[in-house]
């Protein structure tokens, strides 16, 4: 897989004091520590229980859609492998995770994503009696939606670093199965 950039020269950051603005190549972002924004998440789930899967799927699905064609347009991805590249590389450059896998099942309707390090799991230090990464869970099937082509997906995490899993595997399918 290669990428006509490198991600130095796709993500640059820009400060802008005086109007608490930061972006990177145009985006504004905060920076806020995985520990802050794990106990969040832990928080929420905490508060609202099972209420609070459906919540955090969806906003993650949102940004997820929202955020490829961004990726798309900054790194200048031609094809479908350059898009995965980008994709790997810029995960790992936001510390949001590794992506260490992306399998397409031979009748192209499953992707699956081996995920380590994820920061919504790392808040459970493997103590979670289930799967937990609600909102990447989200993020991952509106974003590859958009790289993949398709719509109508939904996103399951199989197995969880957050209970101990030696990854997390998310399976993306179609929503409603044609024969
Ligand atoms: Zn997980």
């Amino acid at each position: 897989m290669r990428v006509i950039k490198s991600i130095d020269e796709t993500l640059f950051i820009e400060f802008d004091d005086e109007n608490a603005n930061t972006t990177i190549s145009g985006v504004p972002v905060i920076f806020m520590s995985k520990k802050t924004l794990g106990s969040l998440l832990k928080g929420v789930v905490g508060a609202l229980g099972e209420g609070a899967r459906p919540l955090l799927y969806l906003s993650g699905y949102n940004a997820g859609q929202k955020s490829a064609p961004v990726v798309i347009r900054h790194w200048e991805c031609r094809n479908l492998d350059e898009k995965l590249s980008a994709t790997i590389q810029q995960f790992a450059r936001y510390g949001w995770l590794l992506l260490k896998d992306i399998k397409m099942s031979e009748d192209k309707k499953e992707i699956t994503c081996l995920v380590e390090k994820s920061f919504e799991s790392q808040a459970y230090y493997g103590k979670s009696d289930t799967s937990i990464c609600y909102f990447l869970k989200g993020f991952l099937c509106g974003y590859m939606e958009i790289i993949c082509n398709k719509e109508n997906m939904i996103c399951e995490e199989v197995t969880c670093q957050a209970k101990g899993d030696t990854v997390c595997q998310f399976v993306i399918k179609p929503k409603f199965w044609k024969e």
